[in-house]
């Protein structure tokens, strides 16, 4: 009998990156050509259930769109890839989120977020795609879709025994203790590890306090995330580093979420812990050797090849 696949769920947001590059910064009023225009699919939510689908995960979105053009070109991306977006609502009379970039020759950049339809995500929402959420083997969530909604999923993994992951990003000072102690997994970078805890990350030593904090605090499990320097995990089993891979960075967008959907994708596929950081932590730094953020992310046999060849 062939093995079942993982199943994520990720209950986030969905962003399409407008970004033009710029030989300058245009002055107020005035209008200057640009010698290059791209546009990405990402936000976190969307980048995390990519990320995990692209490694051959079961993925269902649970999301926002507006009912504008940037909206179907989100839906269409999701199908292309195989994510499940049947709980991918559209709003009518708003816009899809976005980010509007500008970003000059020395990668200096302007950015607009605009939340529009993500929103508009509500408990309700989470509600509507119980009965799939709860046949997933972990719920991924980041904070970019409003606080009660994640509360509401951290809320019913509990509930359902589902596993939650919470990546408390982007970092927002107004975090309920009690909120993120819902979560099985908190997984912030080492900023959102600071504005989470009040406490100082300068070093190595600093970081393992502030994370050993949050285990006090009741969270089970702390993944932080430590750019090049890998990851430090934090459980009752003590603490733990991940060493990174060594790799040429050239464009790090995009590689926390590139971490958790893999993370998700190898946790759910049960080879432990510990080999599930691994892979997270091989499969991030790779995704930081190409631009782009989905689409830097390695496909299952990409990554079955990169990690034989190591
Ligand atoms: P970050 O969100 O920047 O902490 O990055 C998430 C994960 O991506 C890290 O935990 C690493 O596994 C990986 N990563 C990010 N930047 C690099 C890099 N320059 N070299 C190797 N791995 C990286």
């Amino acid at each position: 009998m062939s093995q079942q696949r993982p199943r994520i769920g990720v209950v986030g947001s969905s962003n399409v990156d407008v970004v033009t590059y710029v030989e300058r910064m245009p002055a107020w009023g005035e209008t200057i050509a640009a010698p290059r225009f791209e546009m990405n699919f990402g936000g976190k939510g969307a980048n995390q259930a990519v990320a995990a689908a692209k490694l051959g995960a079961d993925v269902v979105m649970v999301s926002k769109v507006g009912d504008d053009a940037l909206g179907a070109n989100v839906l269409a991306n999701f199908a292309a890839l195989g994510v499940d977006a049947r709980h991918v609502g559209r709003v009518a009379d708003q816009s899809t989120g976005t980010a509007t970039i500008l970003v000059n020759p020395a990668g200096e950049n302007f950015i607009l977020i605009v939340k529009g339809a993500n929103g508009d995500l509500t408990p309700a929402d989470v509600e509507a795609a119980a009965a799939d959420l709860a046949t997933c083997d972990l719920i991924l969530l980041q904070l970019e879709v409003p606080l009660e909604t994640v509360t509401a999923a951290l809320e019913f993994g509990r509930r359902r025994g589902v596993k939650t992951v919470l990546n408390p990003a982007p970092a927002v000072t107004t975090l309920d203790r009690a909120m993120v102690r819902l979560a099985s997994f908190v997984a912030p970078n080492e900023t959102e590890l600071a504005i989470l805890t009040g406490l100082p990350v300068g070093s190595e030593d600093e970081v393992a306090r502030a994370a050993q904090r949050l285990l006090a605090d009741g969270v089970e499990t702390v993944i932080v995330t430590l750019g090049a320097r890998g990851a430090l995990v934090a459980s009752p089993a003590g603490l733990r580093r991940v060493p990174p891979a060594k790799v040429e960075a050239v464009d790090t967008t995009g590689a926390g979420d590139a971490f958790l959907g893999a993370f998700a994708r190898y946790y759910a596929g049960r080879v432990g812990l510990d080999a599930a950081l691994e892979k997270a932590t091989r499969y991030a730094a790779d995704s930081v050797t190409k631009r782009g953020a989905q689409k830097s992310y390695a496909t299952e046999a990409e990554f079955e090849r990169l990690v034989r060849r190591d």
